[in-house]
């Protein structure tokens, strides 16, 4: 069952979303101003920012994830936890966050470069950025779940990137993870059906290499097996009667994308 939400429940959904975007907004100036800040620096930042809006930090302690963030490096994919590490020019970052707002929940993330990276590297953020885009425009009532898997996978493998398969966007709303599953590759056509008020995590991870990952010892750590750059953006996303509603937009400008 996919839940679908109250205009009541997408008041708060939105809240939830518009906390997550202004605290990723600060993460973002906060890592591209402060070289050789630590990953844990930046966790301890975004849970204090979270905490001083009175809402709740969704990833910490979910499923024993220790912390509020999750910081990725260069060629680890998803679920990067924060230590000592410093962040240093020629890094892409991924950053990936949720928030409990009154018990409904938010999820985002984005991959900045810092310094100066390649061309490619800025190829591959950007072409990881659309593809959210390219899937979030499937997002719209009468379509199915894998239209937005196609879309996404189409739009990557086009430029030459590949998608991870093993991990998938999600349902969200009372929890963190809800169905349905959202793969980033698949046929058009197949899976729910979209209504209106379903809430989804979209969240396209790319990398520069083939699809393959693997888990570090850790047992937190996703990175791609072949070590190279993977690249991750995430959006929480309302099927409305009419156009997707991004609900973690932070700048509206965005919204050109979408037309
Ligand atoms: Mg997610």
């Amino acid at each position: 069952m996919i839940a679908k939400r109250s205009e009541k429940e997408l008041k708060y959904l939105r809240e939830a979303g518009q906390i997550l975007a202004g605290v990723l907004k600060e993460l973002e100036k906060t890592i591209m101003n402060n070289p050789g800040i630590t990953t844990f620096d930046l966790n301890k930042l975004a849970e204090s920012l979270i905490l001083k809006q009175k809402a709740k930090p969704a990833f910490k302690g979910y499923r024993g994830f220790p912390y509020s963030l999750c910081v990725s490096l260069n060629e680890e994919v998803v679920h990067g936890i924060p230590g000592p590490r410093q962040i240093r020019p020629g890094d892409i970052v991924s950053l990936d966050l949720g928030v409990n707002w009154k018990g409904y929940y938010s999820d985002a993330a984005i991959t900045v470069p810092i310094g100066k990276v390649s061309r490619e590297v800025r190829k591959l953020l950007k072409v990881t950025k659309m593809a959210l885009y390219k899937g979030i425009k499937q997002a719209r009532r009468g379509k199915r779940v894998s239209d937005i898997s196609f879309a996404i996978q189409h739009y990557v493998e086009k430029n030459g990137f590949s998608v991870v398969k093993d991990l998938t966007g999600h349902g969200i709303g009372r929890k963190l993870h809800e169905e349905p599953a959202i793969p980033n590759f698949g046929e058009p056509g197949h899976g729910p059906q979209l209504e209106e008020g379903m809430v989804l995590a979209i969240e396209p991870m790319v990398n520069m290499g083939n699809s393959e990952v693997e888990i570090l010892k850790d047992h937190w750590t996703i990175v791609t097996k072949d070590r190279q750059l993977s690249a991750h953006f995430e959006h929480t996303v309302a099927v409305t009667n009419n156009h997707p509603e991004i609900l973690t937009l932070y700048n509206t400008q965005q919204k050109k994308d979408l037309s």
